[in-house]
């Protein structure tokens, strides 16, 4: 999920060249040779959720690329005027077709070589009928020895579950603040 460069200046078409602009700035911009526009990049955040049902957690096999085939929890990027609740709750409801009450913020993981910060809420499901949608091959439950560790398609996606499942042992649900590198 690497962004490529930026090529062409979103102003007016012309090739950007990548630079430290001349205001102080430290680090290098895609910079407009024509109309000067210099384009700062930051980054995404993912946002999803881990819902569970009893001791079952709902995985999400995808239909899209990257990961074709592999297994993630719901996720996705975050839209413009929404927020990660409101983002991770859509997302469930894509993916999934998924019924759920959203309950706290459980990890957040910075992915800094890729430019992104993936952030999962806890979601109690209130129904085991799923009906996903057209990024999803298939959704259903798996208990902790059933889950396809082999088969999950992000870092994220696996460390979130591997929290999940320890915090269900001890019986207590915090925030996981991870850096993948
Ligand atoms: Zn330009």
């Amino acid at each position: 999920m690497q962004r490529a460069p930026l090529k062409h200046c979103k102003e007016c078409g012309t090739a950007v060249v990548y630079r430290v602009p001349d205001d102080g700035d430290t680090k290098p911009r895609a910079v407009c040779p024509a109309c000067h526009t210099i384009h700062y990049e930051n980054p995404l955040n993912v946002v999803g959720t881990v819902p569970y049902w009893g001791d079952q957690v709902l995985l999400c096999k995808r239909n899209i690329e990257p990961r074709y085939g592999k297994w993630t929890l719901p996720a996705g990027f975050m839209e413009l005027n929404e927020t990660t609740a409101e983002g991770a709750a859509r997302e469930t409801v894509e993916e999934a077709g998924a019924q759920f009450e959203l309950q706290g913020l459980f990890s957040l993981l910075n992915v800094a070589r890729v430019g992104q910060v993936h952030l999962f809420y806890r979601a109690r499901l209130t129904s085991d009928q799923f009906a996903p949608g057209t990024e999803t091959i298939e959704a259903r439950l798996f208990r902790e020895d059933e889950i396809p560790w082999d088969e999950i398609a992000f870092r994220t996606v696996k460390e979130t579950l591997d929290c999940y499942f320890a915090d269900r042992r001890s019986g207590h649900y915090g925030i996981h603040t991870l850096d993948i590198t």
